[in-house]
Formats: C-alpha cells, structure tokens, sequence
C-alpha cells in the first residue's frame, strides 16, 4: 500500500515535470495526378501503396474525397484558399492569390516554421507567400530528392527551430505520377505483364485530350507505369515517415497527403487531366493522420472537398480560419461520419459538376473549344453513383426534375461565387496578375493552355 502511493506520487511529480509537449507539426502532401482508386487503402486489386495503408491505419481516410479543380495549378489553389476555383480565379490567370491569405501565411502568423518543396508548375501565382523556405524550383525532381531536400531543411541545422520546439509546416507536392510516366527500377517493371520498350515512348507521346488508337494491351502496360510511379512514390514516403520517427518529430505531426486530381485512362474517352469532371478525374485520395492517434482506424464514406482541408487543418490546431473561405472543418463531422454536407462542386471551365448525395449532374456550357467539341446548348449529363460508380449511364432525360433541381444549385452556386468573389475585389485592392513567358510555357507543356 505505501508503496503503491508512493509510486503514484513519483508518478504524478515526473508528469508535473515533464515538458510540455510542443504545438504539433503539419506535413501537407500532394501526390500528383493519383486517383483515388490506384491505391490499395481504396480497394485497388494492386498493393501500390503499403505505406499509405499504414499512415491510413493510423488516421482517417476519406473514401469520397473530391477535388475542386481536376489541373495542377487550380487545385491546389483551392487547398490554399480553400477557396473554388470560379473564385479564386488562378484559371482565368488573375489569381486572387496575390491578396487573400494561404495556409502558409496563415500558419506563419502563428509562429510556425515553414517550408515548400513544389514542382515547377506550382511556381508563381503567389504560392511562395508565407514559406519561410520555398526554393524556387526549374526542374521536375523526384520524390527521393524532394523528401532528401526536406528533411535537410528539417534536420540539417542542429539548432533548427523546428527541432528545438517551434512547430513546422512543410509542404510536399510529388509530382511523378504525373504523365510522363517513367518510374525508377524496380518501379519500371513492377505491374507490366511484359515489359515492352515502345510503351515509355507510346506513355510518353499521347496526346493530352484526344482518344489515342490504344489498344486494351497497350493500355495496361500505360496503367502499370503510372502504377509504377505511384509506388515509387508511396516507397519513397515510407522512408520519409521512417526518417520523421528517427528525428523525433513524427508522432507529433498533423500528416495531411491528398492527390490533386486524377487522371483519365478512356474511361471515357479521354487520357490524361485537366478535360473533364468524371470520377477518374475528380476522386481523389484524402488521408489524415492526427498526432493523438484521434480517429485512428476511421473511414468517412460521406463526400469532402479539398477546400474543405485548410479550414480542418486549422481548426485541429485551434488556430484562426481564413477570412474568406468556402470549405467547412470536417473535425466534428469526423466522429459521426457525416461531414461534407455540403454539395461538392468542381470546375474545369468547358465542364462542371455537382455532387448532392449520389447524384451527380455535369453541366457542359455551349460552347466548343479546341480541345473538347460540344453542341451548341447548354447539356447536362445526370449520374446515380450509388448505383453508377463508373458514371456509364446518363439519366439526365429520364429525371428532368432532378436535373432541373441541380441545375438551379448550380447557378444559385454561380452566384455565391461572384458574391464573394465581388466581396473579396471590394475589401481587398485586387491586382490582375500577369503570367511571365516561362509559367506560360510551363502550363502549355503540360496541355493546360493552348
Ligand atoms: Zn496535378
């Protein structure tokens, strides 16, 4: 008995003594162009990602996880702005950027050390704001180099902040699974059922938006390169979470990692990104890992959306919101399983959608581009995912009155869009933002402008 109490008196001075342990750390991943459902923790046939599976383990996954805008740039400005695209205007070119507040600048207020690891497109458009570091990348790096130059920035300085106690930010966009896709022996080979030497060069060749004449083979052996990236990359992020738990700082991390966007295989009709709203395009992973071990092992079937992730971000760290911001904190919804009330909306100029429960209309303004020929009116595509994951079969003229119901969202949303948009050129002295030669070069490269 006396030694029983004299224990929990020891017990209870070394708990008084103890440090206290210090704000927890955010790590904000982007994958690239990764589908949600190319990674084994969403149900893919292929274990592409174990590492995933274990980080999901351990935290949250987002089974109907949906990007605003299915291209690089946009997307990830919505994540920072948690702001839509139609908003925050980086695809008209006049990024609102330049004068709302990002989620670095909004954790740099509150005294984290921050640090951004990008791939070139992400350069300019005012995602450098609020990085304490942000190298100003030339070249698409892979992911070993991007963690190695992270981890240096992290543990390179004995006496960096961020290992004496100031809490971090780093965030890390990995850009291999994106086209072109030439992973890393033995990444190369991993899910081709015969290696060919003319795939790399027919990966690499494919026209951004149109049909190619692929042939079922010659298709797979494109899927099991991309899949090759994709666990190179997750092979590469194992090591990385192997080095945060060797530095002491991974269990007090907030590991956010999300995909930008997907990427189209002909699912229908199409390859590659950036030229429609379908699911192979819109669906994207969402993982977080908490560093409480809150909400281990959960998995959150009702739909989210990526603006949705600064406003969760914050709230978990009780930090402020952004002033303005479109997304919601999933963090109460967590525990129900009925965050994302809200409809989930994505742009990508010539094609919108909606999503409100398991329907999901598209709507295809009227008129045509060069990339995507259209008819001359306004059509609508109407998709029962529940029963239609795939979107194969289009219900729009046989539930006009559904149409008619999101179709009226869509525009009362249109409206929501300019309302804030107007707010934010009224408080805000908004500057147009010119594109410099080298960033238009960039996005023409990548397909994304003409
Ligand atoms: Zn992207």
């Amino acid at each position: 008995m006396t030694f029983r109490i004299l224990l929990l008196v020891v017990l209870s001075l070394a708990g008084g003594c103890a440090r206290e342990i210090g704000r927890p750390n955010v790590i904000l991943i982007s994958m690239d162009t990764t589908r949600a459902d190319h990674l084994g923790v969403y149900g893919y046939e292929r274990e592409t990602t174990p590492n995933l599976s274990r980080l999901a383990g351990e935290g949250v996954v987002f089974e109907q996880a949906y990007t605003q805008a299915p291209w690089t740039v946009a997307s990830h400005m919505s994540v920072f702005t948690s702001l839509y695209p139609p908003v925050h205007k980086v695809a008209h070119l006049t990024p609102q950027s330049a004068t709302v507040k990002l989620l670095p600048e909004l954790l740099h207020d509150a005294g984290y050390s921050t640090a951004g690891f990008v791939a070139p497109v992400l350069d300019g458009y005012g995602f450098a704001k609020g990085f304490d570091h942000y190298a100003h990348p030339h070249r698409y790096r892979s992911a070993e180099i991007m963690i190695h130059q992270a981890l240096e920035w992290l543990a390179g300085d004995p006496n960096k902040p961020a290992l004496r106690g100031q809490p971090f930010f780093i965030f890390l966009h990995l850009f291999d699974p994106h086209h072109t896709y030439d992973p890393p022996w033995p990444f190369d080979t991993a899910f081709l059922s015969s290696y060919r030497e003319n795939i790399l060069e027919l990966s690499a060749s494919h026209p951004f938006t149109q049909e190619k004449d692929l042939s079922p083979d010659e298709l797979f052996e494109v899927v099991g390169l991309y899949d090759g990236e994709i666990a190179y990359t997750d092979w590469a992020l194992g090591r990385f979470f192997d080095e945060l738990k060797e530095l002491g700082v991974y269990d007090n991390t907030l590991i956010a990692l999300m995909g930008d966007h997907g990427e189209g295989f002909l699912e229908h009709g199409l390859m590659n990104h950036g030229n429609s709203v379908y699911e192979e395009l819109g669906r994207i992973p969402l993982i977080l890992r908490f560093p409480d071990g809150r909400f281990r092992g959960r998995r959150v079937k009702s739909p989210v959306r990526l603006i949705d992730l600064t406003p969760t971000i914050l709230d978990y760290l009780r930090e402020g919101q952004p002033v303005f911001s479109q997304g919601l904190s999933l963090l109460a919804g967590i525990e129900r399983d009925e965050p994302g009330t809200d409809p989930v909306f994505t742009y990508v100029g010539y094609s919108e959608s909606i999503r409100d429960g398991s329907w999901k209309l598209i709507r295809n303004p009227p008129y045509r581009t060069k990339m995507i020929p259209r008819s001359a009116k306004t059509n609508y595509e109407l998709f029962d995912l529940a029963n239609d994951p795939e979107e194969k079969y289009n219900l729009a003229a046989e539930n006009p009155e559904e149409v008619e119901r999101l179709a009226r969202a869509m525009e009362r949303m249109d409206e929501a869009n300019q309302e804030i948009g107007d707010r934010i050129n009224a408080e805000l002295d908004v500057q147009p933002m010119e594109l410099t030669e080298e960033q238009k070069e960039r996005l023409r490269a990548l397909g994304y402008i003409q």
